[in-house]
């Protein structure tokens, strides 16, 4: 079985391995666009890349997944209904790279309407942020959504960061996404190249994931990643009950879900952090 891409650039010099991954969810293929045009003419001076290209079959089919979301699937002990499944397979394939990785980047779009660019990164990690042109951070993933592939890596002591492009809908993500890639192996030293620092960040918190326990989620209406909340804060309808937010709140991924137990939408709080310069 082999449902992974691996392209490995390796430098003259001696470094750091960073694993550059993207089509982890299928329909989201802006980075597997930068990976292929990057492989090919980039010059790696020192250090190891690992680009890797995940769940080739999703990325044939222009779905998110085939089994199961591959994004939920990087876990040391997958339970029963991932262990065979295609998605928790192909995680098994792809977790010895992400062990071995001093840096991992992994590149995703988002499925809604409008979405505007935002990294996801650990709490410990925030000063890595500086290399991408994305001014919007979020933290504190790791304990709603454990089986993630940055998740993995940084309860395993990794480094790894999360970019989210854009809505699948727009058609240039993938320049973003190959600026990114150039930037972050020129801020570490893979290439010769001056890299340049953005430091003018927003942070956020992830403050709850909700999750549909009783019946199916039906969202009331398209909402914008990152939209505030006001007025009645009406979100949607779980069978007949209303689920609301609080005003102020920040909300982002909503969708609609029909199986039980999947994440329906994820609330964010403001945080303050400053980044060394
Ligand atoms: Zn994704």
């Amino acid at each position: 079985m082999n449902n992974i891409k691996v392209i490995e650039k390796v430098g003259k010099l001696s470094g750091s391995t960073i694993v550059v991954l993207a089509g982890v969810h299928g329909n989201e293929q802006a980075g597997v666009v930068a990976i292929n045009n990057l492989s090919t003419k980039l010059k790696v001076d020192k250090g190891k890349i690992i680009f890797i290209v995940a769940n080739l079959k999703a990325i044939e089919n222009n779905k998110r997944f085939i089994e199961n979301d591959l994004n939920r699937c990087f876990l040391d002990e997958q339970p029963e209904d991932i262990i065979n499944s295609l998605e928790g397979r192909t995680a098994r394939e792809i977790m010895p790279f992400l062990k071995k990785a001093d840096f991992v980047l992994d590149l995703h779009q988002s499925n809604s309407l409008n979405s505007k660019p935002f990294i996801i990164c650990n709490g410990k990690n925030v000063d890595l942020t500086k290399f991408f042109p994305i001014s919007r951070v979020t933290v504190g993933w790791e304990s709603f959504y454990p089986g993630a592939s940055d998740s993995f890596v940084n309860l395993n002591g990794g480094k790894a960061l999360g970019v989210e492009l854009g809505s699948v809908n727009e058609k240039d993500c993938h320049s973003l996404a190959e600026q990114i890639i150039v930037n972050f192996l020129s801020g570490f030293g893979f290439m010769q190249r001056k890299a340049e620092i953005f430091n003018d960040k927003e942070f956020f918190k992830v403050k709850n994931v909700y999750k549909n326990m009783k019946s199916s989620f039906v969202k009331l209406r398209d909402f914008d990643d990152f939209e505030v909340l006001s007025g009645d804060c009406i979100i949607g309808k779980e069978g007949e009950d209303i689920v609301k937010g609080d005003n102020g709140d920040i909300i982002t991924f909503v969708r609609d879900r029909d199986k039980l137990n999947i994440e329906c939408f994820v609330i964010l709080s403001r945080l303050d952090v400053t980044l060394s310069s």
